[in-house]
């Protein structure tokens, strides 16, 4: 049976999907934030994404950008949902990255269509079972980061930050969007503990190699062959 991901909030609406889906054979999967979503996509791998623009914690195109942004759930088919007439949401959504775009109010027969449609299009969804920069290589299956030869014992903290910083070489993140997928929506954390776990990080693989993580001034951190020779 696919599996359908319902990223709502609205339970009503959420449940009226859900009791459609399952009517028709699939198997459906109901998230209402964020953070929870993407942490459940990675583990789940659905066929078809039914994602609603209006969300609380994260908004529909961050949970787009981030689902575009991982290696292992990138090429999953989303569907957009957003309320009638926001014709520049539309284009934001579909330059962001959606597949298929539904406005409030939709009939059911409609988007059972487009589901249709789009799992068509869903690829064969093969895991991620590693992540790769320079000499250090993560193993998403076992959960384990190598340098060389070396095992490098880290944190469940640090391996989350380290999988974001691996899944974008280069791509400078900033410790409030570190805090917001890395943390989740614990509103207790201050953008200090990021710097208190990439120093944790740092320490822990550059045991057995040069420091490629990158700290951009002012903004947020990187992983990055350029850091060589910086000061933290
Ligand atoms: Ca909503």
């Amino acid at each position: 049976m696919p599996l359908v991901m319902v990223i709502e909030d609205e339970e009503a609406l959420a449940l009226l999907l859900k009791y459609n889906l399952e009517k028709e054979g699939y198997e459906v999967a109901i998230e209402s934030h964020g953070n929870r979503a993407i942490a459940e996509i990675e583990q789940r791998l659905p066929q078809v994404i039914i994602l609603d623009w209006m969300l609380p914690e994260l908004s529909g195109i961050e949970i787009l950008k981030l689902i575009r942004s991982k290696p292992d759930i990138k090429n999953i088919p989303v569907i957009m949902l957003t309320a009638k007439g926001q014709e520049e949401d539309k284009v934001r959504g579909l330059s962001a990255g959606a597949d298929d775009y539904v406005t409030k109010p939709f009939s059911v027969p409609e988007l059972m269509a487009r589901i249709k449609t789009n799992l068509r299009r869903s690829p064969e969804i093969l895991p991620v079972k590693e992540l790769v920069f320079e000499d250090i290589r993560m193993d998403l299956v076992e959960k384990k980061v190598f340098r060389g030869e070396n095992y490098v014992h880290l944190g469940p903290t640090e391996f989350r930050l380290l999988k974001l910083l691996m899944e974008s070489p280069a791509k400078v993140f900033s410790r409030e969007y570190l805090l917001k997928t890395v943390w989740g929506d614990n509103i207790y954390v201050e953008s200090r503990t990021v710097d208190v776990h990439i120093r944790r990080l740092r320490k822990a693989l550059n045991e057995f190699g040069p420091d490629y993580i990158r700290t951009v001034r002012a903004t947020g951190y990187a992983i990055d062959t350029h850091a060589l020779g910086e000061e933290d």
